[in-house]
């Protein structure tokens, strides 16, 4: 029987990059399943002699068959990708913190320490985020709901600040859809050590030598660009539209033409990029159009074949618009041919997806196609 849990996460280091990453790898995990993430609270730190960075402190719900020690276990492994050093200090400063705080329904001892966690019903960087995704959980042991203790605590949390929703985008924009500083490394940089050691691997594997100073800090470098280049893993369709989505008595073919995409092809892990086309016909519902090209990273930024990409960006607009028809057409070329020499340098591959009328009216076909090529 699987088991829903509260796990609380706190960084005061780097914690703009740190909380969103973990939240990530959460989400990647396929041994549990996030149902539920808090809004990002601001808080001064607790405890501790020296004064030090206040915190992001958020809370996620998942479902997960695995034992909580199990779970435990898997958490600690997250927080060392992150570059997390556990030492006895218990108040120190912490690129993050991935703790179980709560296993619904029961009371329990998980390694020497109390569960649920007594300190929920003191601190409000603990209980604010919880009462947000399971206000009606009862804490087990008491009469109390986790919204209930967080009422409780409102008058003594002045100086927790909840995020806007669009911080929290504009956090998560930092981590996933970043700028160029995406790829470079800092002095003295942790990211992802285990990832690292893996490129260093490789690096040793082609017969580099992964001390000498160009290649340095090359392994950082790529385990940032590809969790960059394959964030689509860890982001959906549903967090990206973020409800823009509109009613509208449009009923003309709306297109968006030439988005700009990168992948990675999945037979080699090359890349190839091109350009989107998707057009569809609206019955009461439109997108905003920066969206669209959203939408295409979210399938665009992982391993794909570029006929599945095609489908499923066809198949995000069905599921979000529920339209008349929708058409996509994507053209691309691809670097593990063209540096073979198996693709002419200048030619490309294209592909398409029809639904509905797109698919069904011929007219409707050639019209899109035909605005598609208009210059
Ligand atoms: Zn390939």
């Amino acid at each position: 029987m699987p088991e829903r849990v509260l796990i609380a996460l706190g960084s005061n280091i780097e914690r703009e990059r740190n909380l969103p990453r973990a939240m990530a790898l959460l989400r990647r995990d396929s041994r549990w399943r996030v149902l539920a993430e808090s809004p990002i609270y601001e808080t001064p730190a607790v405890g501790g002699a020296a004064p030090q960075p206040d915190y992001f402190n958020a809370a996620a719900l998942v479902e997960s068959n695995l034992a909580p020690r199990d779970l435990r276990r898997a958490l600690r492994h997250i927080e060392s990708r992150l570059g997390r050093v556990r030492i006895r200090d218990k108040f120190a400063p912490r690129t993050i913190d991935l703790d179980i705080v709560l296993v619904e329904g029961k009371q329990l001892l998980l390694d020497g320490n109390l569960l649920p966690d007594p300190d929920i019903l003191d601190h409000p960087h603990l209980a604010f985020p919880l009462a947000d995704i399971a206000p009606d959980w009862v804490y087990p042991g008491t009469s109390l709901t986790l919204k209930q203790i967080a009422e409780r605590l409102y008058p003594s949390a002045k100086e927790i600040r909840k995020m806007a929703p669009a911080m929290k985008e504009k956090i998560k924009s930092l981590s996933h859809y970043g700028s160029d500083q995406v790829f470079e490394a800092e002095e003295d940089e942790v990211y992802d050590p285990e990832f690292e050691d893996l490129i260093r691997q490789i690096l040793v594997r082609i017969g580099e030598d992964p001390e000498r100073e160009g290649l340095r800090r090359t392994p950082l470098r790529v385990a940032k660009a590809y969790d960059f280049l394959t964030s689509g893993y860890t982001t959906t369709v549903e967090e990206v539209v973020n409800n823009a989505v509109f009613s509208d008595s449009c009923d003309e073919m709306v297109i968006v033409k030439d988005i700009e995409f990168y992948s990675m092809c999945e037979h080699h892990m090359i890349p190839f990029f091109g350009r989107v086309h998707v057009g569809y016909l609206p019955k009461g519902k439109v997108i905003g159009l920066s969206k669209v090209a959203r939408i295409v990273d979210v399938f665009g930024r992982r391993l794909q074949i570029q006929e599945r990409m095609t489908n499923q960006i066809a198949d995000a607009m069905m599921d979000i618009l529920s339209p008349m028809g929708v058409g996509v057409v994507v053209e691309a070329s691809h670097l593990c041919m063209m540096m073979r020499g198996v693709q002419k340098q200048n030619s490309s591959t294209i592909t398409s997806a029809m639904r509905g009328l797109f698919k069904k009216d011929p007219r409707t076909r050639s019209e899109f196609m035909n605005l598609i090529r208009e210059q």
